[in-house]
């Protein structure tokens, strides 16, 4: 895998490739603009520019708020095609290498189908109206409730929903959200039955980029709760076979695990170890 972490644009987007840098990340996930703030072609162009001078591999932006796109309230729905559609175009103005969706939940008064064509229209017109050519991936969640995309059938009927080719290309696994769905992550053998059960109903190369994150929460809670490597429910052994598989060897493995002091160095370190080990 190419190894990386979230880091926060707070403060400036290009900041956020100085933590990659201190890091020696070879992958880094942003949001794509830093909050109440639009950046502007030159901002965005320093931004590629840095980019290109550190060296980084793979990029990925993660929607900042896009919620309502399978809602039923039709005006919300409108409200969020719009703003991904904005966020797609900051994608590609950053060079991005991929962005990352969340497909939120459907209405109380309508059904997980429901949920999946609104979903799926809405993701259709934000691309067209942004003329993004991709790649979209769609992340797993947490599940339960009316959240959409929590099981890896899901994900597949969430693709499935738009045409071939485009725009959601693939998928970016959460191995927090996994397990708080239920997927047992903790073992070799929970590993490699979830990758296989992936390559089965998502595809061979669907799979496109891994978040990597232990976790405190319960297997199966549909609680978020990412954590230290080491520390949390999932352990190193599971993630020692994602991290060794050779058809991930070319994809990127952010870390998304809390941000106390020294702790992304600290993670980075039993991951990177863990890959070579
Ligand atoms: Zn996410
Ligand atoms: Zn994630």
């Amino acid at each position: 895998m190419i190894l990386g972490l979230h880091a926060s644009v707070r403060r400036g987007l290009t900041a956020s490739l100085d933590e990659a840098r201190a890091l020696n990340c070879d992958a880094l996930q942003i949001l794509p603009y830093p909050r109440g703030h639009a950046p502007g072609a030159e901002e965005l162009t320093a931004f590629r520019a840095a980019r290109r001078t550190l060296g980084l591999r793979r990029l990925l932006v993660h929607s900042r708020f896009v919620p309502s796109l399978a809602s039923s309230d039709e005006p919300r729905r409108q409200r969020s095609v719009a703003h991904l559609a904005r966020e797609l175009v900051l994608c590609a103005g950053l060079g991005g290498d991929a962005y990352v969706l969340h497909a939120g939940a459907y209405s109380p008064d309508a059904s997980p189908q429901d949920g999946v064509r609104l979903f799926a229209d809405a993701v259709r017109r934000a691309a067209l109206s942004a003329g993004f050519a991709g790649p979209l991936l769609l992340e797993n969640v947490p599940g339960g409730g009316r959240r959409l995309g929590g099981t890896l059938e899901e994900l597949a009927r969430l693709r499935d929903a738009l045409p071939p080719g485009g725009p959601i290309t693939g998928f970016c696994l959460d191995t927090a959200h996994a397990w708080a769905a239920g997927y047992d992550l903790s073992s070799a053998e929970g590993s490699l039955r979830f990758v296989a059960r992936a390559h089965r109903l998502l595809g061979a190369d669907a799979v496109r980029a891994f978040h990597l994150n232990d976790s405190r929460a319960l297997l199966g809670s549909h609680r978020e709760h990412h954590w230290h490597w080491g520390q949390g429910r999932l352990g190193l052994e599971g993630l020692k076979v994602l991290l060794q598989r050779s058809e991930f060897s070319e994809i990127p493995g952010i870390l998304e695990t809390p941000k106390e002091p020294g702790a992304d160095a600290a993670n980075l370190a039993l991951v990177r170890g863990l890959a070579v080990s």
